[in-house]
């Protein structure tokens, strides 16, 4: 067989995630200490496992409708309501789909084709452009900056756009620098969108980690941009349910019937036993959204207490779980710094450039890890910045 003659370009070409890349060195070194994995470290809590157990119990077993339940539907209208002020019709504008991931990639696959141009900001989460290409679509890299606190800047945003854009991505709170956008820097955005036919991917999967505020934000709640955005969210950065793979898309029924077909042909439903976990955590995970919040936010606070007293700039990420500190007077390059401080010191963190070249210069620290982790870590990388170790 000449495989190579069967592998697609445009896949045989993709990098693979230059998260991965780095814990697999990592995993291979006794006694390391990760901070690089964007996931919870706290256990799902106990009565959405039992939600999920009691429904086995029950031989809840079968295919759900492709969209998801109703019941589960009508949760997610219910919460986008209550946190946002948003309308979306379970019937027609909710697809339950396997994690924020497949909602994703349905959404760009919805939407995208040869030819279309979809605006990435920079550094952001590693998927967007990958399953852009695979859609066949171009991506087209919108650098954000330290000194804007990695927002979008509305001119940058504005010099992007030609008669190609389709597609703006929008993820806030950002993956890897912890950034926000407020209400009022998504007015600016919109001001850039308005008489454009640019449709908004809101990847909102952090929507309810944000530490400046008790109400999440969404960009449909712009004024005039609701008909234009499809949102992504998830349950498992919310609710610590990463390997349960429970997501949701809502957006205008126009594109969410289409989305529906993709999802429907290529997943069929998502999992079953997962979605009544899901529908337990919208009804009653309120207070665990709380009180894992309380515990990302000290140690955000400890990260960049650490951080200042070391001498090592970092920017006040508002969001997400990672902080996004500036290491180019440490290094030459991101990686040089990682593979150093590895080696050195048995410390694992993320290159800011495998979220993009504009990550260049940066690290990303995920502090999902518990505090004495945490403490463990600062105090090798105090040994590695001031005492050379
Ligand atoms: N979006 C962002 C920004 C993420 O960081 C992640 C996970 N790291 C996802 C989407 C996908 O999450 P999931 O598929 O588990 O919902």
């Amino acid at each position: 067989m000449n495989f190579d003659n069967i592998l697609l370009d445009k896949v045989k070409s993709m990098k693979p995630s230059g998260i991965r890349k780095f814990f697999d060195l990592a995993d291979s070194i006794e006694g390391c200490i990760s901070l690089g994995v964007g996931e919870p470290d706290f256990k799902t809590p106990w009565h959405i496992r039992q939600a999920a157990i009691e429904s086995l119990q029950k031989g809840m077993t079968r295919y759900t409708s492709n969209a998801g339940l109703m019941e589960l539907r009508e949760e997610v209208s219910i919460y986008m309501e209550r946190r946002f002020g948003l309308k979306y019709d379970p019937k027609s504008q909710v697809v339950i789909t396997v994690g924020g991931s497949e909602g994703l990639d349905a959404v760009i696959r919805t939407v995208i084709g040869p030819e279309d141009e979809v605006i990435i900001p920079e550094p952001s989460f590693v998927c967007y452009s990958p399953l852009t290409i695979l859609a066949g679509g171009k991506p087209v890299n919108l650098p954000t900056y330290e000194k804007d606190n990695f927002k979008i800047n509305p001119e940058v945003l504005k010099n992007a756009i030609t008669p190609k854009t389709k597609l703006l991505i929008l993820p806030y709170p950002n993956n890897p620098t912890g950034a926000l956008m407020t209400a009022k820097d998504y007015e600016e955005i919109a001001k850039v969108l308005s008489g454009t036919n640019i449709i908004v991917l809101a990847d909102e999967i952090y929507a309810e980690l944000c530490y400046n505020t008790d109400k999440p934000n969404s960009f449909a709640c712009t004024p005039g941009m609701y008909d234009r955005t499809i949102i992504v969210n998830g349950f498992s950065k919310t609710y610590a349910m990463t390997g349960w793979r429970m997501g949701f898309v809502c957006g205008p029924k126009e594109i969410l019937g289409s989305t529906l077909k993709i999802h429907q042909y290529g997943i069929m439903s998502a999992p079953t036993t997962s979605q009544y976990g899901a529908i337990e955590a919208l009804r009653n995970g309120d207070e665990d959204i709380e009180e894992m919040k309380m515990h990302y936010n000290m140690r955000r606070r400890y990260l960049l207490d650490s951080f200042s007293s070391m001498g090592i700039p970092c920017f006040e990420p508002l969001g997400a779980f990672y902080v996004f500190p500036n290491v180019s007077k440490f290094a030459p390059t991101s990686e040089e710094f990682c593979t150093d401080f590895l080696n050195k010191q048995k410390v694992a963190v993320v290159p800011g450039n495998a979220f993009g070249e504009n990550g260049e210069g940066f690290v990303r620290i995920s502090y999902a890890y518990s505090m004495e982790h945490l403490k463990k870590a600062m105090d090798r990388l105090d040994k590695y910045i001031n005492h050379n170790t």
